[in-house]
């Protein structure tokens, strides 16, 4: 079956028809504002418990827990570079897809939620980092196994807009 790449607008902590979504994470996995906000309150206190033995994380890196009380089983947790600190920063952001995906894979699962990661307060250029996330998806994609959906949460109609001229 091929893979396919959807790009929707919404709220990465209500989709409730993926297997998991990842979280834009800080190094030590605690909630905290934008996508980590929302993922850590839908989910409950007790996803920052499982967290914690996990933490912290580098760069790049992606690690696996269970959904709680989100609809998802599983969040998948990425450290994003900070836009002109981590370096190199496309490097390190296409790590976290690949990284993410790969987890998912060997998990079995069949779907993937991702939020535009660094894009927030780790300040990385929506554009920039559209191109990156993209591109390493449908370069990931056809090696993977058991990953047959990508959708991409944007949070803004600008950021869909750039998403979508990309996957189209
Ligand atoms: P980072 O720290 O990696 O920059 P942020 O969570 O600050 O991550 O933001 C990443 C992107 O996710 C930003 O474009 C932001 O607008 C968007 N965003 C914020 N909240 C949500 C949400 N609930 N669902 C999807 N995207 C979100």
């Amino acid at each position: 079956m091929e893979a396919t790449i959807e790009c929707v607008q919404g709220n990465i902590a209500s989709q409730d028809d993926l297997d998991a979504v990842v979280n834009a994470a800080n190094a030590r996995l605690m909630p905290g504002s934008g996508v980590a906000g929302a993922i850590h309150s839908a989910a409950g206190p007790a996803l920052a418990e499982e967290c914690r033995p996990l933490a912290p994380i580098r760069t790049g890196e992606a690690v696996l827990t269970g959904g709680h009380n989100l609809p998802n089983r599983y969040v998948i947790h990425c450290l994003g570079p900070v836009y002109g600190v981590d370096e190199p920063s496309d490097k390190l952001l296409a790590n976290c897809y690949r990284n993410a995906l790969a987890l998912a894979d060997q998990k079995g699962l069949g779907s993937v939620g991702f939020p535009a990661i660094s894009t927030g307060v780790f300040g990385y250029p929506a554009e920039a980092a559209a191109r990156v996330a993209v591109g390493t998806v449908k370069q990931a994609l056809p090696g993977l196994e058991s990953v047959k959906r990508v959708r991409f949460v944007l949070f803004s109609e600008a950021d869909l807009a750039i998403y979508q001229s990309l996957c189209g």
